[in-house]
């Protein structure tokens, strides 16, 4: 008698057995798992999630998480790197993959998670498996067809120190971040796509949800979960496509910015012109890694973010980046949190003074940005911009530097420049107090640095 497992290529006896205790509510051996139940009662609506731990070195609460969208073409290969150092793969792309997680310094990865097994998610999987120690692997317990799904199953089976976990609603730990994996579709329902492993990351008030290639079906059930959150990150479903959103979803998930990972010229059409028009109704900003490379999310815990991209993704390695240390006023709405600004790859930092002592349209002056230099030489800025979300610009006079260590300071209102202070010349506040991005754009309009709060 065919049954659908006999229909299927036979999953290996261990990862069966994983399978099956997984879904039995195992988790792991413990002395690879740490488990808090007081902690997943207060981080998770599932009050019976087990929560795997993959650190149990504490890590200073005022750092950075960073989510790196990699450039891998029509594909997804989602980089999580949480302030202490801990790593989670969401996707790995259609191809090697490797060289690129070395460039960005990656030397573990405790979390690896294939969302569903398609091979623009998983194809790039083996070759990570075979060369960067990785120790738990998540996926929908569903397996595949394809001769990529079971070269994946065979790289896994050939490294039995990975630890096996079925994506069963539960929280993660991840070092000071959290993982939250939302409830599937029940098993036979839906489509590879509509069954794509959904995650919640939070750090703070800084939250993401990545969820592989959902369409409409899934969307929806998410939403009528009760599980999608007022975001600040959203991964766009299924890579931009028409059946990637709905306006109910984003409507509950409200992203203040979208990233689409999509590959330039795909035979797809992704992205569709229907979901960047609902992304761009719904959210602040959407990045697509076809037009701006790899996109790197620098979450604070405040719930500021930061967006880089390309060149300077890539080329900055994490132990390069200093942590923050510094207190910045970031306006009305993060008044008594301070958001931390990180050194960028290009050893600037923007911080913004939204708020201005006293009424705000009657003290432009009192509301400024401020651009420091952390490197040991001067950056020549002659000619470079800067504009807040509605594009009100500044444009730095033609000889203007910061120097080595040093800043310029970029007042709203009316005043005489001397070389460190600078005057937009308006007569109102530009800077919401609520909420805005800086955008430093260099003299040929490519953007350096965005700061958001
Ligand atoms: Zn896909």
């Amino acid at each position: 008698m065919a049954t659908p497992a006999a229909r299927q290529p036979p999953l290996p006896a261990r990862w069966l057995a994983l399978s099956f205790l997984a879904a039995a509510g195992f988790t792991a051996p413990a002395a690879a798992l740490a488990t808090s139940p007081a902690a997943a009662t207060v981080l998770s609506p599932f009050a019976a999630v087990t929560r795997p731990c993959l650190t149990t070195a504490p890590t200073p609460p005022d750092t950075i998480l960073r989510v790196t969208f990699l450039d891998v073409g029509q594909g997804d290969a989602v980089l999580l790197q949480a302030p202490g150092g801990q790593t989670a793969l969401i996707d790995a792309g259609r191809g090697d993959i490797v060289p690129l997680l070395r460039e960005l310094g990656v030397a573990r990865i405790d979390l690896m998670v294939a969302t569903h097994p398609h091979a623009d998610h998983i194809g790039g999987m083996r070759g990570v498996i075979e060369s960067i120690p990785v120790r738990f692997f998540m996926d929908n317990g569903e397996p595949h067809t394809t001769a990529t799904y079971r070269d994946l199953v065979a790289a896994l089976e050939a490294r039995p120190e990975i630890t096996y976990l079925e994506a069963t609603p539960r929280t993660i730990a991840l070092g000071s971040a959290t993982l939250e994996v939302l409830p599937l579709l029940p098993r036979g329902t839906a489509e590879l796509n509509d069954r794509s492993i959904a995650l919640v990351l939070r750090f703070g008030d800084f939250t993401a949800l990545l969820s592989g290639d959902s369409e409409v079906r899934q969307l929806t059930h998410l939403v009528g979960l009760g599980v999608v959150p007022g975001l600040t990150l959203l991964k766009a479903p299924h890579h931009g496509s028409d059946n990637g959103f709905t306006w109910g979803f984003l409507q509950a998930a409200r992203p203040r910015v979208v990233v689409i990972s999509v590959g330039r010229g795909n035979s797809y059409g992704h992205p569709r012109r229907a979901a960047l028009d609902a992304y761009a109704a719904t959210a602040r900003e959407t990045f697509r890694t076809d037009l701006h490379g790899h996109v790197q999310v620098r979450g604070f815990g405040d719930g500021g973010y930061l967006v880089v991209q390309g060149e300077q993704v890539a080329s900055a390695r994490a132990g390069e980046w200093r942590r923050g240390t510094e207190a910045v006023a970031a306006g009305a709405a993060t008044a008594g949190s301070a958001a931390r600004a990180p050194a960028s790859p290009a050893e600037l930092r923007i911080t913004v003074q939204a708020d201005a002592p006293g009424n705000d349209h009657r003290n432009p002056n009192g509301e400024y940005v401020i651009v420091q230099n952390s490197a040991g030489e001067a950056i020549a800025i002659g000619g470079w911009r800067l504009c807040d979300l509605a594009n009100h610009c500044f444009q730095f006079p033609a000889g203007a530097t910061i120097e080595g260590g040093g800043r310029v300071v970029v007042h709203t209102g009316s005043g005489r420049p001397d070389g460190e202070r600078f005057y937009m010349g308006r007569r109102r506040a530009v800077w919401n107090n609520d909420g805005d991005t800086a955008t430093l754009y260099d003299s040929k309009g490519a953007t350096v640095l965005a700061y958001s709060y």
